[in-house]
């Protein structure tokens, strides 16, 4: 094997070392997109049931009429200025544990643990 064969070889195992980690990284990417598809569909599910028990609470109550409840939604909906069908973002807090950012959606901080003292009961989850 002549010089020119070995640096030929180290740089194919360069490049492999390369595509290899890369295929690690896009893994890691697809993991964590599956983990978060999952966390807004516990979310979404969690949302749509805590709306029909208002809804259904409010019907047994004696109702309320449809139109109503879009007029809400819509003037809910602009209280951020826009028509977008969102609710405003959620607040981001900074954690009493750990001094981490902790979004308000989550009943504990993901790093550390520690309860969120300011999650909201509509968007919580574990
Ligand atoms: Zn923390």
């Amino acid at each position: 094997m002549d010089l020119f064969d070995i640096a030929w070889n180290m740089r194919q195992s360069q490049q492999i070392n390369a595509v290899r980690s890369d295929a690690s990284e896009a893994q890691r990417q697809v993991r964590d997109s599956n983990v978060r598809v999952a966390e807004l569909e516990a979310a979404v599910a969690k949302l749509q049931l805590i709306a029909q028990a208002l809804w259904e609470i409010q019907q047994e109550r004696g109702g309320i009429e449809e139109q109503a409840l879009i007029d809400k939604v819509n003037e809910i909906d602009l209280r951020d200025g826009r028509l977008d069908g969102k609710l405003s973002g959620a607040k981001v807090r900074t954690c009493s544990g750990c001094n981490r950012p902790v979004n308000s959606r989550h009943l504990r901080c993901i790093y550390c643990g520690a309860e969120n003292p300011e999650a909201d009961v509509f968007r919580s989850k574990g």
